[in-house]
């Protein structure tokens, strides 16, 4: 519940009013899990191939990592709920960063498809997955969260520093207007 009190009493106007209303519910949701129990807030959720000051791209290790090798996660810094909580400018970044990494996975590990995902469901922290998916993976047509179809296609890796450059190329053309 928003107390009034909580409210300027010195007579804020409307956007003072909504401003404080909008910093306090993001506060409610910053609550809602400690950075203790967060995953995304605790560790970096992969090998970090590109950062700034409000996000990273990681590509995802482990069993996922090598079924669909490529596999990224855009991963907002601070612990955001949803997409809405975050600034227009920081919405525009997260969406330019996944851009970013679909364009450098379909150049350098260049898979059939392209899957994004965001749900967290089980992490509510803003986070999109990248996912470069094959014909012939484990689980294509379906999602790779769904039962696998078929034993994995080993494939080749592509090194993390080639996706890294290809991130950093594809930020700065979208950032360019390019
Ligand atoms: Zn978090």
């Amino acid at each position: 519940m928003l107390g009034f009190d909580r409210l300027s009493p010195n007579g804020g106007d409307l956007t003072g009013i909504s401003k404080r209303i909008r910093e306090t519910v993001l506060r409610q949701h910053t609550q809602s899990m400690t950075h203790h129990e967060c995953e995304l807030c605790q560790q970096p959720g992969g090998e970090v191939l590109w950062q700034d000051e409000r996000c990273r791209v990681v590509r995802v290790g482990g069993l996922d990592g090598e079924a669909f090798p490529g596999f990224c996660r855009v991963i907002w810094r601070d612990h955001v709920r949803e997409m809405s909580d975050l600034s227009a400018a920081d919405q525009r970044h997260v969406f330019n960063l996944v851009l970013a990494t679909e364009i450098a996975l379909r150049k350098t590990v260049r898979p059939d498809k392209i899957n994004l995902a965001s749900f967290g469901n089980m992490v509510p922290h803003v986070h999109w997955h990248v996912i470069p998916r094959w014909r012939d993976d484990s689980h294509f047509p379906g999602a790779i969260w769904a039962a696998a179809q078929r034993s994995a296609t080993p494939r080749e890796r592509v090194a993390n520093a080639v996706i890294q450059a290809a991130v950093a190329q594809a930020l700065s053309e979208i950032q360019n207007g390019g």
